[in-house]
């Protein structure tokens, strides 16, 4: 049996790194996938921890030669999901949680329709978000506005999401997240296996009662 894809997004600053890391926490039989990325390796990231950080003329290559299960450019730098990485964790079995802006999203949404769970991450209010991205102080000026007039566009996304979770405090929405994912798996399709094996415990048994 297959696992799910977990797709996790939001605009920029919505606070999906700390909540998949505090779902990961709750959760710790959930995969995860890695991106590569060409955007600069902020202080305090390791390469192949938060990502892979690659050239543009090697994440070129890897989109050559079909690499990503997709990839997107964002605020001017490109991200990708390893095709690879992820296919062995939910061909597995396991859940795979990713973390991809809404243009990723939608390319997975429509790659394996069947296998995805969507969540978008909203932030309270514009002003919330703003006050997020800017004291996280990991962009410059120019770059924090891209993000925030980039924000007009992907809140407005929402609408192809299976679920939206309003990201008022970490603690509670990190629970949420983790609530969707349990209830997916109990979709009755996902348990076919094993309520086979349910029944056929009754139908061995039953000539047993037959006789009592
Ligand atoms: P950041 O530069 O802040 O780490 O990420 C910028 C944006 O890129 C975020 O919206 C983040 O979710 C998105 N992102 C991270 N990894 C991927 C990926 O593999 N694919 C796509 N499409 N977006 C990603």
């Amino acid at each position: 049996m297959k696992g799910k894809l977990i797709i996790i997004s939001s605009p920029s600053g919505g606070g999906k790194g700390t909540l998949i890391k505090e779902v990961r926490a709750i959760m710790p039989e959930l995969g995860y996938s890695v991106s590569h990325t060409t955007r600069p390796q902020r202080f305090g990231e390791e390469d192949g921890r938060e990502y892979f950080f690659v050239d543009r003329h090697e994440f070129q290559k890897r989109i050559d030669d079909g690499e990503f299960l997709e990839f997107a450019n964002v605020h001017g730098n490109l991200y990708g999901t390893s095709l690879a990485e992820s296919q062995k964790v939910f061909e597995s079995g396991r859940d795979l949680i990713v973390e991809v802006d809404v243009q990723g999203a939608i390319q997975i949404m429509e790659r394996l329709p069947d296998e995805s769970v969507t969540i978008f991450i909203l932030p309270p209010s514009y002003d919330v978000l703003r006050a997020r991205l800017t004291s996280r102080g990991t962009e410059g000026r120019t770059e924090l506005n891209t993000r925030l007039r980039n924000a007009f566009d992907e809140v407005q996304q929402y609408s192809g999401f299976d679920y939206v979770i309003v990201n008022e405090d970490v603690f509670t929405a990190s629970r949420q997240i983790s609530a969707i994912i349990m209830a997916e798996r109990q979709c009755r399709d996902r348990q076919m296996e094993g309520i086979q094996v349910i029944l056929d415990s009754f139908d061995a048994a039953k000539h047993h009662v037959d006789e009592e």
